[in-house]
């Protein structure tokens, strides 16, 4: 196992993407290798035994199971449905497959995990090729590689929600509700092989103040369960079995990150007010009712946008209206008469519908999602407004329509809102009609036309995340190509500088709300720009306020000024950091 390997083992330190700040230390949860290619990683030649120790420790263990399972399967079906399971138990017993493994580990230095996929897969292909019945093993096999991958990498992510110590885990990939549903006093950090700066794991990661490093490409095939693991999560950087001397290094420079974000703590009552007197609102982005409190605890002034995809997330069936209405009405009162923005469900892409949809989309960010999706579920788009227009009686709260790409989406969205209202006065059901309507500018043909859509609207909101991946054409989830995801790309810049102006011109408020607001090193040139509200995932609130009471508008002109006249995004970067590090050197490390 690889603590045996441990005190062996040399350091390695993996690159990615920090998607969420802090340090943790702790030791290494794998999670289902399952779905994915396992790559060839050789060890030391005097590893190779160590290797084979985990094999047969594998095999023990998947023997021990295998029995379990065989007594209560006849316990509860009887003698022969169990009789399934002695072709496992024969297949785990066989010499020739235990030696052909052996060989391969041995021959060729390699991980137990590799030999026993390379073995076993080819097996199963020379059983592809027997008779029928002989061909039908093959699920068999594959049932056993499994077993015996899991208990070499270590627990299966059910698991999770019963830890007893703190672990970090390494996963190929989350789904948003792996993610929301983690046990928090245990699990100190995430390393993830997949997804980038602005996938909805990442949010998610930092809603909840998990530190996390994603985009690693192969972090699940390079550390094994109980290995040292060490998140830099502001760095972008995991050390798997680190040293002794980087241990004792990052021990301390987590101590300094703790200190300085306490140091924050004493901003929580201060407005977020520039050195030069420029007032500016600061708002928190929400998944769960329950995040309203961090939102206030770290000084937000409301709520900028309430994703309200995720009462999906976690449930089988379709929240109905009292479902939205109890969500909406907890987030009302628990921000006592502070603002609320309801975004419509915003579901589609990695969200929801392509998990459970029987033939996915080819292109699903380009398809079926957001605004698109409710105008073609009507009934579920209609039982959400109804919820929002009953939750926002007497209360100040504005709905908001995501990925708007042309106008007819947002007047079709905004009939539908008349005529619920209808509906409901007919029913003599109270409700708010007055409620103030916006949409997210999100895609580059919103950004666009947004001084046509400025006529028809109260309000926009930047949602970065989108508009970056679809001004760049780089999939916001994908680590291929995450290095591409830049805010600092010119052509990013100059739509963004160009709604807000849009804004100022029709007296229509601007914020952004993707996680560009929640980046330090952006808020200068946003404010240099003119916006006027950042709404971001809590845990950043604190930072962001450091930085706009740390500037004077003056200051941030001229960076904004500046920032527009680079032609790419690593002259806009090494400006903005230069910039930043003087004005608040805590928040950079070297
Ligand atoms: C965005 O796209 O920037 C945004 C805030 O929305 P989401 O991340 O939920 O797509
Ligand atoms: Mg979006």
């Amino acid at each position: 196992m690889g603590t045996d390997a441990g005190n062996l083992a040399e350091m390695r330190i993996k690159k990615g993407i920090g998607v969420s700040p802090g340090v943790a230390i702790a030791p290494a949860v794998v999670m289902d290798t399952e779905e994915f290619d396992i790559p060839m990683r050789h060890v030391p030649v005097d590893h190779a035994q160590a290797e084979l120790a985990r094999l047969v420790k594998a095999a023990d263990v998947s023997k021990r199971e295998i029995l379990d399972l065989r007594a209560r399967t006849v316990e509860r079906i009887g003698q022969e449905t169990a009789s399934i399971f002695d072709f496992h138990l024969g297949l785990l017993e066989d010499k020739v497959l235990h030696q052909k493994i052996s060989d391969t580990i041995l021959g060729g230095n390699v991980t137990a995990e590799y030999a026993v996929a390379t073995v076993l897969r080819g097996y199963a292909k020379e059983f592809l090729g027997m008779p029928q019945y002989l061909a039908e093993r093959v699920k068999d096999i594959y049932d056993i590689e499994k077993r015996l991958l899991r208990n070499l990498t270590g627990q299966r992510h059910e698991s999770l929600a019963h830890l007893t110590k703190d672990v970090i885990v390494l996963a190929r990939d989350l789904t948003p509700s792996q993610t929301a549903g983690m046990d928090r006093n245990h699990i100190r950090g995430l390393a993830i092989d997949a997804g980038g700066q602005t996938s909805h794991t990442a949010i998610v990661a930092r809603a909840l103040g998990i530190p996390a490093v994603v985009g690693l490409n192969d972090v699940t095939a390079e550390a094994s369960a109980g290995d040292s693991i060490i998140i830099d999560g502001t760095r972008g950087v995991v050390v798997i079995d680190p040293d002794s001397e980087t241990l004792a290094n990052y021990e301390q420079y987590a101590i300094q990150q703790v200190e300085f974000i306490h140091s924050l703590d004493a901003l929580r009552d201060l407005p977020a007010t520039t050195r030069d007197g420029h007032e500016i609102t600061l708002l928190g982005n929400i998944e769960f009712p329950s995040e309203v409190r961090t939102v206030l605890e770290k000084g937000g002034q409301g709520v900028g946008l309430y994703r309200t995809e995720f009462l999906y997330l976690g449930s089988d069936v379709e929240p109905t209206e009292e479902d939205h209405y109890k969500a909406y009405c907890q987030v009302l009162e628990e921000c006592q008469g502070r603002p609320v923005v309801i975004r419509t469900l915003d579901l589609g892409a990695d969200k929801y519908t392509q998990s459970r949809a029987r033939v996915p989309e080819r292109n699903p960010m380009l398809g079926c999602r957001s605004i698109r999706f409710c105008l073609q579920n009507l009934v579920m788009f209609k039982t959400q407004i109804r919820a929002i227009l009953r939750a926002g009686v007497g209360a100040k709260v504005s709905m908001m329509f995501p990925l708007i790409t042309n106008l007819m989406e947002l007047r079709q969205a905004k009939s539908i809102v008349r005529d619920v209202i209808e509906d409901l006065e007919e029913e003599g059901i109270e409700h708010r009609p007055d409620m103030p309507i916006g949409i997210m500018v999100e895609t580059p043909s919103a950004a666009l036309q947004c001084d046509a859509a400025a006529k028809e609207v109260d309000f926009f909101s930047i949602g970065t995340n989108d508009l970056i991946q679809y001004t760049l054409a780089v999939d916001r989830g994908n680590e291929k190509v995450a290095s591409l995801f830049s805010a600092a790309n010119p052509a990013v810049l100059h739509l963004l500088r160009d709604v807000i102006r849009s804004g100022l011109r029709h007296d229509v408020p601007v914020s952004v709300c993707g996680e560009m607001a929640a980046d330090p090193l952006f808020t200068m040139p946003l404010l240099g720009m003119g916006l006027k509200t950042f709404s971001c995932a809590p845990p950043a609130l604190p930072e962001i306020k450091k930085m706009i009471r740390s500037v004077t508008m003056e200051q941030s002109l001229q960076v904004a000024r500046k920032v527009m006249n680079f032609e790419s995004d690593k002259e806009v970067l090494n400006f903005l950091h230069a910039a930043a590090r003087k004005v608040l050197p805590a928040a950079w490390p070297d």
